[in-house]
């Protein structure tokens, strides 16, 4: 199952460089504030999301990152 190159719908600047890995701030697809990251499967860069949108951030070929474990200080 090799993925697919889907390019156009997603462009580059949409993306945060991996480099800049700061606040979350506000999520990709909506104007809740982003509860997790979701890296692209390329490594290229990653995108905020909340909890409503990680579908629609692996329709878009981003992984959502599990909540951090709370137990963990
Ligand atoms: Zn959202």
């Amino acid at each position: 199952m090799a993925p697919k190159q889907e390019e156009g719908s997603f462009t580059e600047e949409d993306r945060t460089p991996v480099e800049e890995m700061t606040t979350l701030g506000q999520c990709r697809y909506c104007e809740n504030d982003a509860k997790r990251m979701a890296p692209h499967k390329d490594g290229t860069g990653w995108v905020a999301i909340c909890d409503e949108h990680e579908k629609e951030a692996r329709d878009d070929d981003f992984v959502p990152e599990k909540d951090a474990d709370p137990s963990v200080s």
